[in-house]
């Protein structure tokens, strides 16, 4: 197994985990781009946002549900932002779909 994220879910690499279920995991990011920023995936191995099927829907609102549930839970009701990137032109650096949930201040524009 080549994928950091497939080796956070089993154990094999440590992380601080704020969220599991059967289907999904959530982490701290190891480089925060702001005071929270928590990774969101799920457990099995997607590639990217680019290639989720209409099978993957189910999951991938669930994803987002769990993103915006532990925005609640760490008290981001001023406004936060999901993002997941996508291949080498979207800054995507691992290959294991992710949304990053990023807030506790006032996010610059992204775009
Ligand atoms: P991407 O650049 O693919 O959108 O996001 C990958 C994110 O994973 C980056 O924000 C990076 O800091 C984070 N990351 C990479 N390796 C690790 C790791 O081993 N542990 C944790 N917690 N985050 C990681
Ligand atoms: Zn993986």
């Amino acid at each position: 197994m080549d994928c950091i994220f497939c080796k956070i879910i089993v154990g094999e690499i440590p992380a601080e985990k704020v969220y599991s279920d059967e289907e999904i995991i959530a982490f701290k990011d190891i480089n925060p781009q702001a005071p929270c920023h928590i990774l969101i995936i799920p457990k099995r191995h997607i590639d990217g946002a680019d290639v989720l099927k209409s099978d993957d829907a189910e999951l991938t609102g669930k994803l987002i549900l769990a993103a915006a549930r532990i925005a609640r839970q760490f008290h981001l009701e001023s406004g936060y932002r999901i993002v997941t990137n996508i291949g080498k032109d979207g800054g995507q650096t691992v290959r294991h779909l992710h949304f990053h949930l990023l807030g506790g201040e006032k996010l610059k524009d992204s775009f």
